[in-house]
């Protein structure tokens, strides 16, 4: 297992969000975080097969470009009685066809016709990748994942994508009900953060 010793990491994402998030975690472990954005990086096509392959495709691209070590995610929605669906493709399962636009609503609409059709297996589990990538090729990859059910009707506005369908085990509200800090405590991304954390930072 490598440990981080630089003082300076690329967050493999073009998303806002992410990038302030991921920074706010590092920020403990005095690393100073800059975004692939912020260096004009561009994005490789993501076509892994599985969470960690696009979780480590992202990192590898940023750390080969910048000679930075980087820190990319992927993360999804799996229902194994659907074959392990929405999975890798989540954010795509929730573009609507008539809009051309992401939707959660309908992505949750069309999840729930699915399970209706299998009734019954409504087990659900969220998960994260988190692959750390440096420059001479090297990689850690880390899983977390968050185990539960998927609710109808959806409740809740908190969070998003397809929080307020799911309920995580040993809690009676779904993520949509949940505040963001305990979300934040019991995520599949926090799982993975632990991960990560254990492994090279401490
Ligand atoms: P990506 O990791 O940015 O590719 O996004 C994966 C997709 O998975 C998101 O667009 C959401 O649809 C879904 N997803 C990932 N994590 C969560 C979560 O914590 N709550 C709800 N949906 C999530």
């Amino acid at each position: 297992m490598r440990k981080f010793t630089a003082d300076r990491l690329v967050v493999a994402s073009h998303n806002a969000g992410k990038v302030r998030e991921i920074g706010a975690l590092m920020l403990p472990y005095g690393v100073d975080t800059v975004s692939a954005a912020e260096l004009g990086l561009s994005e490789p096509v993501e076509d892994g097969e599985t969470f960690i392959a696009n979780a480590e495709l992202k990192a590898r691209s940023a750390a080969d470009k910048s000679g930075l070590v980087a820190l990319a995610d992927d993360s999804g929605l799996v229902v194994p009685a659907l074959g392990g669906r929405p999975g890798i493709h989540s954010a795509r399962w929730a573009i609507n066809p008539e809009t051309g636009n992401r939707d959660f609503i309908y992505g949750m609409g069309k999840l729930e016709e699915e399970l209706k059709k299998i009734k019954g297996h409504r087990a659900a589990y969220f998960a994260c990748a988190l692959s750390m990538a440096w420059p001479d090729g090297h990689v850690e990859s880390f899983e977390g994942r968050v185990y539960g059910t998927l609710v109808w009707p959806i409740r809740g506005h908190n969070g998003f994508g397809y929080d307020p369908m799911f309920q995580a085990d040993g809690y009676d509200i779904t993520f949509g009900e949940m505040e963001a800090a305990k979300k934040h405590d019991i995520s599949h991304r926090a799982n993975a953060f632990k991960k990560l954390i254990n492994a090279c930072f401490k």
